[in-house]
């Protein structure tokens, strides 16, 4: 296959990035991650990316000298217009404690910044965030099949196991997206497995505590912004509860962190997952950038409330990694390659 990522190719890539760029501005990519893990999980998760993965990434921006910024800092400099190149910002939602204890150390080989947005209501505890609870229901449970609001879900074998994780996961954000944890014990109950077990330390699932975070903001290249408290779906909550996940959860950042909390990360962070009553209380509480998951670069006009993010999952190659960062897709960044070949 075209490897785009490496000499010559990557050259060209960068002049297919610049042609556009000529044109529309130099993109602002913003990178979504969730967990880092050294070992690879028994279930495997799209939140959960390896260590070397993410370690092949960061050192392919640190050797093309892609500008690697703080959240707030590239915000502004792209508003300025001052974005001559593409630049990436790092963001990590919901707090797991890898982050800290996996994905800092390689970050800090290169000096490159990042985000870490908290679901609030996990920080410092041993629980674990309902997707994770899913994945380890799903391996400790010994039935075969799991009914659930209708549903019925094979478990027959590993394979069975992955789809099913999938296939729950989207079902409770549709079903339950108000209150993902409750549905949740209700299919911890169906599969005869522990409700909301504490998870350790050592577990890729735990969560960072108030001493990780200070641990964290020692290196001076990490900053916090908030994630609600349970990580619901924003439009699925009544006004009061809105208030208390957004308000809540900023409050929390406060208090962990000693510093103002001025960036927001929505869940699901699709545009049905939130809405202006979000808006409204975010604007408020004076957050300056808010991230949803909708997968485009940011530009000049891009409003700073409604950030665009690439999410990276297990599957991500480092060649559609590369293409995010100069914001060519990578079907076009190809044909591009092939053209300027001849
Ligand atoms: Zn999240």
């Amino acid at each position: 296959m075209l490897d785009l990522t490496k000499g010559p190719n990557a050259a060209m890539m960068g002049l297919a990035g610049r042609t556009l760029q000529a044109v529309r501005g130099a993109p602002l990519t913003i990178f979504m991650y969730h967990a880092v893990i050294e070992e690879p999980l028994v279930l495997p998760d799209y939140c959960f990316i390896s260590a070397d993965d993410f370690a092949a990434q960061m050192d392919w921006l640190a050797n093309r000298r892609i500008r690697v910024l703080p959240l707030l800092d590239a915000v502004a400099a792209i508003e300025a217009g001052q974005l001559k190149s593409p630049t990436v910002v790092i963001t990590f939602d919901d707090g797991y404690l890898n982050n800290i204890e996996v994905a800092l150390p390689i970050l800090q080989r290169h000096g490159f910044p990042a985000t870490i947005f908290l679901t609030t209501g996990l920080t410092g505890t041993e629980q674990a965030l309902w997707p994770s609870r899913l994945n380890l229901a799903l391996q400790a449970t010994s039935r075969t099949s799991v009914e659930w609001r209708g549903m019925t879900v094979a478990l027959t074998n590993e394979g069975a196991r992955r789809a099913a994780l999938a296939r729950l996961q989207e079902a409770v954000k549709e079903k339950a997206g108000g209150a993902p944890g409750d549905a949740v014990a209700e299919i911890e109950a169906a599969l005869e497995v522990p409700v909301d077990p504490p998870v350790a330390r050592t577990s890729p699932f735990a969560m960072m505590n108030a001493d990780d975070i200070a641990a964290a903001l020692t290196s001076g290249l990490i900053n916090f912004g908030a994630h609600t408290l349970t990580h619901p779906l924003l439009s699925k909550l009544d006004d009061n509860r809105l208030a208390d996940e957004i308000i809540g959860s900023i409050d929390a950042v406060e208090k962990l962190t000693g510093q103002p909390c001025r960036s927001f990360a929505f869940p699901n962070g699709r545009t049905i997952d939130y809405d202006a009553r979000a808006l409204d209380h975010l604007a408020q509480r004076g957050i300056e950038a808010t991230v949803t998951t909708v997968s485009a670069p940011n530009r000049k006009d891009t409003d700073r409330l409604q950030l665009h993010r690439h999410g990276v999952g297990p599957e991500m190659s480092l060649l559609r990694y590369a293409a995010t960062v100069y914001g060519l897709p990578l079907d076009a960044a190809v044909g591009a390659v092939r053209r300027l070949r001849g």
